[in-house]
């Protein structure tokens, strides 16, 4: 493995010049490198984190569709290109984004494994494998097994294809044996959670909220005391409430909830409920922190998820999905 030692002023407050060592992959090491290589240049900026990423799905006009290893693989490739170094992949068709080994040039990636969502209750495309409750817990430990960090369950979702109904897909006690399965084998559980039903999902254990478009008040405090983190995928939400093509009550519903974020999100982090920047299929961590920073009443921006600034656009901005991910 080779390193590297950067003597550069930090990028945006830094006064002076200092030092840092970091590996081929782009991360810092804790102590000098004796033989590392001196990167030319006087600046440094650190990379970008994307809490909420699918890497692994391209979207299309007739819906998203799944891409393989080395499709995947070229998708993290552009996006280190464009400043993003740390992807939390939330799920992938098949798990293929654990498939990816870790190389220079790649951001460093956590990955979820495979989408957990019982049949009909998910992207037909991207479930490869449907889960029903009772296999929930094994295929959560597969995917641990197979190297995820992270395991990715879908809580609620539409009925597909007709996209209606929205509802539950596991019981809470399912939700909460995945939990426990999933912290005995010391990985976390981020939930794709968009009902008022989050409460009780919060309950049962669960480590991250993706969306939460159903959260209140009060599971926001919930959340602060046990550090639940939340992901609220703002350019999602937006993007859903002002397309005149999506389903009228998933309309309605994200017209609510980018109301009831102007308040959530700032009161979450007021309360140090973690909380990530991360763009899901639709916009950029540029976008992501801008939106986030809009809903701030107070003025002062409340920061992207890694606390560093947004320079970089991470996709094409005209590229559209309208549907969480
Ligand atoms: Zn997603």
């Amino acid at each position: 493995m080779g390193s590297w030692r950067v003597d550069a002023v930090e990028l945006p407050y830094g006064d002076r010049r200092n030092t840092w060592w970091v590996d081929d992959h782009g991360v810092r090491l804790d102590r000098p490198a004796p033989d590392a290589e001196q990167l030319p240049g006087r600046f440094v900026a650190w990379g970008l984190a994307d809490a909420h990423a699918h890497p692994a799905i391209a979207p299309a006009a007739g819906g998203p569709t799944a891409r393989d290893a080395t499709a995947t693989a070229a998708q993290l490739a552009a996006w280190a290109r464009e400043g993003i170094a740390v992807v939390r992949d939330v799920g992938s068709p098949g798990g293929v984004s654990l498939d990816v080994a870790a190389a220079p040039g790649l951001p460093f990636l956590t990955a979820a494994g495979r989408f957990l969502a019982p049949a009909g209750r998910y992207f037909p495309e991207l479930l490869v494998d449907p889960v029903e409750e009772d296999e929930l817990v094994a295929a959560a430990l597969a995917e641990i097994g197979r190297g995820a960090r992270w395991v990715k369950v879908i809580g609620d979702f539409p009925r597909v294809p007709e996209f209606t109904d929205p509802a539950m897909t596991y019981s809470l006690a399912a939700l909460t044996q995945l939990c426990e399965a999933a912290h005995a084998r010391g990985a976390r559980v981020a939930i794709h959670a968009t009902l008022e039903e989050v409460d009780a999902v919060v309950d049962a254990g669960v480590d991250s909220i993706e969306h939460g478009t159903g959260l209140d008040e009060a599971t926001i405090v919930k959340m602060a005391a046990r550090r639940v983190a939340w992901t609220p995928t703002l350019c999602a939400a937006v993007s859903l409430a002002d397309d005149p093509a999506a389903p009228p009550d998933r309309r309605r519903i994200a017209n609510e909830a980018r109301e009831r974020f102007r308040e959530l999100v700032p009161m979450a982090v007021r309360l140090g409920v973690p909380v990530l920047a991360g763009t899901d299929a639709v916009g950029t961590i540029a976008r992501e922190v801008a939106l986030r920073r809009a809903r701030a009443r107070s003025g002062r921006c409340v920061g992207g998820g890694d606390h560093r600034p947004a320079r970089v656009p991470r996709r094409d901005p005209e590229a559209r999905q309208h549907r969480h991910l």
